[in-house]
């Protein structure tokens, strides 16, 4: 039995490969496409329409912000061939052994949207446990969270989301207008169920999801997944 266990790893799945899951789900995610080098990127810019965002791709890299690896607003095709090049540098003198496959290059999604997260781990009683809570400060801080068991009901999804202290914001509040809950728990929904469909998924975090009046969108998700060696 231990050596059953013994030849489980796990990989982690990039942006990338993320969304393509995520997409594949049913689940609204900024298209993006990789990029190995700055005239790729640009290219690419053009054909996704600027402004777009340029991230690090990287199985080295959780937190592409924190490396120095992601630039947002880029308004020329130009300026995303700059970008990369400045990007990689500033990534490689940060950290030098992370291998760098190259960079993500997405649509800047609208202004005004409220930054939620959600996120399915493992717990070792329960099995599979999905997450949600509002982005930035309120979840590093505030740690204003609701979990719930997988697979979700649809009455679940929408507790999780009138638990949360900052409901109000997603309700809409002194005159802001509310997001669409709709679309927000049919997102969980989405997400619970591609959990139960895939029982090696570790983790995955959608972080964040930006939620409008009209609609959803995840613009960062990465991924653990267990494979056999
Ligand atoms: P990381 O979490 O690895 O640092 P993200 O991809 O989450 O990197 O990017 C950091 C922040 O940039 C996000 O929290 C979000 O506020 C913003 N952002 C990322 N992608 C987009 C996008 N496509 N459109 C608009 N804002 C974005
Ligand atoms: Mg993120």
């Amino acid at each position: 039995m231990l050596c059953y266990h013994a030849a489980v790893t796990t990989r982690a799945l990039n942006e990338i490969e993320t969304k393509a899951l995520l997409a594949a789900a049913g689940v609204a995610v900024t298209p993006t496409e990789l990029a190995r080098t700055a005239a790729a990127a640009a290219a690419l810019a053009e054909r996704l329409a600027c402004p777009v965002a340029l991230k690090i791709v990287s199985a080295d890299i959780v937190h592409k912000s924190d490396a120095g690896g992601v630039r947002l607003g880029l308004a020329s095709p130009a300026d995303v061939a700059v970008a990369f090049d400045e990007m990689m540098h500033a990534v490689r003198a940060r950290q030098p052994a992370a291998h760098l496959d190259g960079a993500s290059v997405q649509p800047m999604a609208p202004p005004g949207g409220v930054e939620v997260i959600v996120g399915v781990s493992v717990d070792a009683q329960f099995g599979h446990v999905i997450m949600c809570g509002l982005g930035g400060v309120l979840v590093e801080v505030l740690q204003d969270v609701a979990f719930r068991l997988i697979p979700l009901q649809l009455r679940d999804a929408r507790e999780m989301l009138t638990e949360l202290h900052g409901f109000p914001l997603l309700r809409g509040v002194r005159g802001r207008p509310g997001v669409n809950l709709r679309a927000l728990e049919e997102l969980l929904l989405r997400v619970s169920k591609l959990a139960a469909q895939r029982p090696d998924i570790q983790e995955l975090d959608l972080n964040p999801v930006l939620a409008y009046p009209d609609r959803v969108l995840a613009v960062d998700a990465r991924a653990l997944i267990e494979v056999q060696r």
